[in-house]
């Protein structure tokens, strides 16, 4: 791989990555639910710290997987 086709690739996932944190952003409204088990919450959107971790873990891995949103 040479530099320019580093550079192509840097900025493919510099576009990915702000596409995804829009996306992400998006879905992440506070709706009076715990996003990762549904439970109701006061305030924000995950009822604890674990189901953040939980939640964010799984994001993460199924951006890796290349898994889209809504899919
Ligand atoms: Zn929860």
């Amino acid at each position: 791989m040479d530099v320019s086709d580093q550079a192509t690739q840097r900025e493919e996932q510099l576009l990915e990555a702000a596409l995804s944190d829009q996306a992400y952003k998006t879905r992440l409204t506070a709706d009076g639910t715990c996003k990762n088990c549904g439970e109701a919450v006061v305030a924000g959107m995950f009822c604890d710290a674990d189901c953040r971790d939980d939640f964010e873990r799984r994001e993460r891995a199924a951006r890796m997987n290349g898994v889209g949103y809504g899919a």
